[in-house]
């Protein structure tokens, strides 16, 4: 076998492929495109759905690619077995109905033990079928391979949910018996079985199904190969390494781990091992996802990011490493990859900052959440049970940043449970509250099979008209379709329709439904896209309304014109942004409603006041110039060459529709615009916010809203103007500013005053000596306002020595002070400070310490405090000396 680098060996297999016919496709995105079944990309194969069932086709039907993969249901596997990761590169080739079975297998059969390149000793490879494959075995043996070799086993049938599917063909790598983690016997220990001796590292699926989401499977269009090759894994057998980890993907990660760490050593001690692995995987998975647009935050992909971190902290702490650390290694995983992914070496900064950002919020809450954690892991094993309640693990989450997997995992350690349905009651009642709080609103979340099902098709002509006639073609009540409805609420769709169903950020139109004699018959609440692309209207019916009827469609003029306005807006707010903070910064989200409009967008830093004024300014120039909008209609390629910008995560189909604003814009967008930039009147910015990590939001507002806005603020400044007694607006500042002054010494002044006055009742209640048993003593509350006002007197009190024993209390708010000193004769006689502090400080719920000479408290009873004095009189009253 050759030696070869981690980046030698994925390009050996791209070169492989190429000189075999095949187009070498870049890795796609980590997050999928056009895909709501997949959280992740995670495998080759996912990014060639449209191939395979026949959507799209390629221009050559043989690709090949390493393509970046999250499998987030590996996690747990992560550093417990030699192969897994969560993120990894699967090298993979791809028959688009191209070649099939027999040449896949002579093909990955080359590759593996051809002299020219991987060079694989044959006698080491072992493969499996699936049993009913007969032709997938007879292939093999025609390779060469020798019948016990080849194994058939019934799971060697590929199926990730919805999507391409088929019978498969494993190939594994013999590693020998000496590496193996189960007895030469044992009936796990064959090709395919529990076992570290037989380590898969090619996957071939003859892809003949397409999954559907119902859970049929039905044929392809065509026959397809699909196969993957785990990279870290071909590379673990080249370069000889027991795990996946020890190879020229991990090693660096791991020493500079090592470096932070400063306690461990990798290969000391196999449970800090694990960590260490943990942490080069989810430093790699999070560099990744990172880059390729996630962002850490509280659902779907975020969350899994956040998991992930929050887990690499964790077991940071395992090393002994109490500092943000993730982040530093950003640094190296570009290093490693950059040969191929040069994009993270360039998004370095950015990706680390979000890393940096997230695990220090982590990392205020986590001192706190590992001892109540700790605390209730103590009381749960005290009260002899094993299940860590859902409350508990709700609080953690909600309180400590805790996701619920990480305290399960933590908690296993420890040999417990954690009651997950007390946790999901806990989680759902704290949705129900969001809920609640957020009104429901109609959205057309989950695609039901009967929408599925409807095939009508339905023009949008809401461009250029805003009343047209149309034809109701379905009628929609309850999950069923009806030919007629009279009252409540129905979703309806149209032949032609000028509502805008909400999308790209924009929300839908409101409006009304007319018949001919102009009667008001449903309004239209909202709109959505159907899962066919139907624009779906939701509607509160107010005469019967019949399928196949003529009604007329009336969208709302000044909602619509308001949301025109706006939308027009943001696309000059995103180039304003553009101009000033450079072209890194880009969309992260929107919401155009008639309102106002919402803008997000990746930042680091919070923006400066001068930065957002000249971002309104330039809006405002732009609405200034009276600019024509223009839309354009042509395909992708052309719009991108035109240079229109394109939203990352967008689907676009082959005809796109292109905004452009003069010179200064061009964004591709499906949205209604105003005809002028002189429609939007005046632009204001409101605030400028972050929304999570990386990510800030900026709210604003135009023509009459924006007026309104002004207005309102002029209001409360005029208000200000006639409270402080100044002839005109502009002699505000000025105002202000001498009397602010003024405040300040007068402030200045009543302080001074206030330590006199505390002063001299201070030295009034040093005055109060009483005589209890054999010693002086001043017992007192003071009217002071804390603990270091009450260190200032007994200061003066020791002094001028006015008594054997001091005790003061305080009350601070809603909690108490104490204060006691004694002199050295006391102490002499064998009664310090602290004895009193300590016989004293439970009246006041307290605890407290000190030394011989003084001690104080601090409690949340000020109620106690004249107890507590009292307390201190039988103290002393019970003291005899000698
Ligand atoms: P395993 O049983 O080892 O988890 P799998 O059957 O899930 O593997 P496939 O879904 O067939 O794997 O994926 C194809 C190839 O991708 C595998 O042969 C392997 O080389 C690689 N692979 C799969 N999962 C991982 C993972 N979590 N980490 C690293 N490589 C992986
Ligand atoms: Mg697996």
């Amino acid at each position: 076998m050759k030696k070869l680098t981690s980046s030698q060996v994925r390009q050996m297999f791209l070169d492989f492929f190429a000189a075999k016919g095949h187009t070498i496709e870049p890795s796609a995105s980590l997050v999928p495109k056009d895909d709501p079944t997949l959280l992740w990309i995670n495998s080759g194969v996912a990014t060639m759905k449209k191939y395979f069932d026949g959507q799209v086709i390629p221009n050559n039907p043989r690709i090949a690619s390493a393509q970046k993969s999250i499998r987030t249901n590996d996690i747990e596997n992560v550093g417990h077995t030699a192969r897994h990761q969560t993120f990894f590169e699967m090298l993979g080739n791809f028959s688009v109905g191209d070649y099939f079975k027999e040449q896949a297998i002579a093909w990955a059969f080359e590759l593996l033990t051809s002299p020219d390149w991987f060079a694989f000793d044959p006698e080491k490879l072992y493969m499996t079928v699936y049993p009913k494959d007969q032709a997938a075995y007879d292939c093999w043996l025609a390779q060469g391979v020798s019948p016990d070799h080849i194994y058939k086993v019934e799971d060697n049938f590929w199926d990730i949910g919805v999507g391409p599917s088929g019978p498969d063909s494993e190939i594994f790598y013999d590693r020998g018996q000496e590496n193996n983690d189960v007895a030469e016997d044992d009936p796990e220990n064959y090709p395919g079985g529990e076992n570290a001796r037989y380590l898969e590292i090619w996957n071939i699926v003859f892809s003949q199904f397409n999954h559907l989401p119902d859970g049929r499977f039905v044929d392809q269009p065509h026959k397809n190969i699909d196969t993957g090759m785990g990279l870290e894994r071909i590379v673990s057998v080249i370069q000889d390494a027991p795990t996946n980890f020890e190879t020229d993907l991990f090693l660096p990660i791991i020493k500079q781990t090592e470096r932070l760490s400063d306690h461990y050593q990798y290969g000391d001690d196999m449970q800090k091992d694990i960590a260490f692995k943990i942490i080069a995987d989810h430093a790699r998975a999070v560099t990744f996802a990172i880059g390729d647009g996630a962002l850490p935050s509280n659902e779907g992909r975020g969350y899994v990011l956040r998991r992930l971190i929050r887990r690499a902290v964790l077991n940071g702490q395992k090393l002994g490493i109490r500092d943000p650390f993730l982040h530093k290694l950003v640094a190296i995983v570009g290093d490693i990859m950059n040969s191929y992914y040069p994009q993270i070496t360039e998004q370095q900064e950015f990706i680390a900052k979000v890393i940096f950002n997230e695990e220090s919020r982590f990392a205020e809450t986590l001192t706190d959440g590992l001892e109540l954690l700790n605390n209730q892991i103590q009381a749960v094993k005290k009260a002899g049970s094993a299940v860590l309640g859902g409350q508990a693990a709700f609080k953690l989450f909600d309180t400590y940043g805790f996701p619920i997997e990480l305290t399960v995992e933590y908690a296993k350690e420890q040999g417990l449970t954690v009651d997950q349905t007390g946790f999901d009651e806990q989680m759902e009642q704290q949705k129900q509250r969001a809920r609640a709080a957020r009104g429901n609103r109609q959205s057309m979340g989950s695609q039901d099979e009967l929408l599925m099902s409807i095939t009508t098709s339905s023009e949008f002509v809401g461009y250029d008209h805003l009343t047209i006639e149309g034809t109701l073609k379905n009628i929609i009540v309850d999950d069923q379709e009806v030919a007629e409805i009279t009252s409540g609420q129905a979703q309806l769709i149209f032949d032609q329709t000028p509502f805008y169903a909400e999308m790209g950020g924009q929300v839908a139109d409101v409006g009304v439904l007319k018949t001919d004699d102009d009667a008001i018959v449903a309004e239209v609440i909202d709109v959505q896209h159907a899962p066919k692309g139907q624009n779906l209207h939701l509607v509160e019916v107010k005469a019967p309304l019949r399928k196949d009827a003529h009604y007329t469609l009336s969208v709302d003029a000044d909602f619509r014109k308001n949301v025109r306005r706006n939308h027009t807006a943001m696309h000059l707010l995103d180039q304003a942004l553009r101009n000033v903070l450079g072209g890194q910064t880009h969309q992260a989200g929107s919401l155009v409603e008639p309102e106002y409009l919402r803008f997000d967008f990746t930042s680091l830093d919070r923006l400066t006041t001068a930065q957002l004024q000249q971002i309104e300014q330039i809006v405002n120039e732009q609405i200034w110039q009276s600019i024509p909008v223009e839309t354009i209609k042509t395909d992708i390629n052309t719009a991108k060459k035109m240079g229109a910008i394109a939203l990352f995560d967008n689907k676009y189909g082959e005809q796109v529709r292109v905004v452009k604003i003069g010179d200064f814009s061009m964004e591709f967008c499906g949205g209604t615009h105003a005809q002028n930039t002189a429609e939007i009147g005046l632009f204001k910015i409101i605030s400028e916010t972050a929304v999570g990590a990386g990510v800030r939001r900026i709210t604003a507002v135009t023509s009459q809203k924006a007026y309104e806005y002004d207005q309102t603020n002029m209001q409360y400044l005029e208000a200000v103007q006639s409270d402080l007694r100044v002839p005109q607006l502009k002699n505000v500042p000025a105002k202000v500013e001498q009397l602010v002054a003024e405040l300040k010494t007068t402030q200045q002044k009543l302080q001074s005053l206030q330590t006199k006055v505390t002063q001299q009742e201070a030295s009034n209640l040093l005055d109060q000596v009483q005589k209890i048993g054999d010693l002086t003593a001043i017992l007192a509350l003071a009217p002071v306002g804390g603990m270091n006002e009450l260190r200032q007197i007994a200061d003066d009190w020791k002094q001028q020595a006015k008594s054997d024993v001091l005790v003061l209390g305080a009350t601070n708010q809603d909690k108490a002070n104490l204060i006691v000193a004694v002199n050295s004769s006391t102490i002499a006689s064998g009664i310090t400070a602290n004895q009193i502090i300590k016989a004293i400080a439970p009246k006041i719920n307290g605890g407290g310490g000190g030394r011989d000479q003084m001690a104080q408290a601090g409690g949340k009873n000020p109620a106690g405090l004249k107890e507590a004095l009292a307390a201190a009189k039988d103290f002393l009253a019970d003291i005899k000396l000698n």
